[in-house]
């Protein structure tokens, strides 16, 4: 039951490791490069060698990777497409060289075709993507909230794209305030994951993002709070942080946070874990 919070990588993978350690996490979330898109700054093979060891060692994670928000596999345009299909590709491989198993990619958005065209084409590149991709790492699709044409914030359309891959290495990763504001009722959790089973099915979930929302339920935006400090609040957190299933999968916390900030929600979680 690791728990962490999304660590900068301005610094390299072993001070954003480091970072990780210093707030008493045994997980992290990381960007794979800049998260508006760019070109990804080169891991050099001692760095990675260096922490793979450390993660070896200090048996750290399962940690996720992050892929840039300007990924679009369902955009109308061939370009955007075809950039998040490199992206995508490239990011699988930097994941690998690091050692690491998971990386997570924003459903996209159909931007103007329709929910079943957005689909299909997200399902394609996934399956472009998946084709060449390390074994060992998986794509985890994010749960959104589903503003403007964003697609993946219901559990049907995720679980559309999974039936329609059906591949080992593909999986999700659900987030409590995209859900939230996607209109799942996340304070209800033992109902909800029964739902999560029915429809997507819980062997899929892979990881989850805790963050509490700013906005209310079926609000349909993304905006995240501090633990306690949202519309979801902590009876909620303690309920979804000690449920069965939740705890063998890695947290990551992207609340509005620094490094003290999310000290203190780790902890706290952790002693939620604990009753
Ligand atoms: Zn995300
Ligand atoms: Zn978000």
């Amino acid at each position: 039951m690791p728990i962490g919070a999304h660590m900068t990588i301005g610094k390299g993978v072993n001070k954003a490791l480091d970072d990780a350690l210093s707030i008493g996490a045994d997980t992290m979330q990381i960007f794979t490069r800049n998260p508006r898109g760019g070109k990804a700054k080169e891991i050099g093979e001692d760095e990675a060698r260096l922490f793979r060891r450390r993660i070896e060692e200090l048996n750290f994670g399962p940690w996720i990777a992050h892929a840039p928000y300007t990924v679009n596999l369902s955009s109308v345009k061939e370009e955007v497409r075809e950039f998040g299909i490199q992206t995508l590709k490239e990011d699988l491989k930097r994941v690998d060289f690091l050692g690491g198993q998971y990386l997570v990619v924003h459903s996209g958005a159909h931007t103007g075709q329709g929910t079943a065209k957005g689909l299909e084409l997200l399902a394609e590149a996934l399956e472009e993507i998946l084709a060449q991709s390390p074994p060992t790492v998986s794509i985890l699709l994010e749960g959104m909230s589903g503003s403007g044409s964003e697609l993946g914030a219901t559990l049907e359309q995720l679980k559309w794209v999974l039936g329609k891959l059906d591949k080992p290495n593909l999986g999700v990763c659900l987030d409590t305030a995209h859900l939230f504001a996607a209109g799942y009722d996340v304070r209800r959790w033992e109902k909800l994951w029964q739902n999560i089973d029915e429809i997507i099915g819980e062997k899929y979930v892979k990881a989850m993002h805790i963050n509490d929302s700013v906005v209310d339920l079926a609000s349909h935006k993304d905006r995240h709070a501090p633990l306690g400090g949202g519309m979801i609040g902590l009876e909620a957190f303690a309920e979804i942080v000690k449920h069965e299933q939740v705890r063998r999968l890695p947290l990551i916390l992207e609340t509005p946070n620094e490094l003290a900030g999310w000290e203190k929600e780790i902890a706290l979680l952790r002693k939620y874990q604990k009753v």
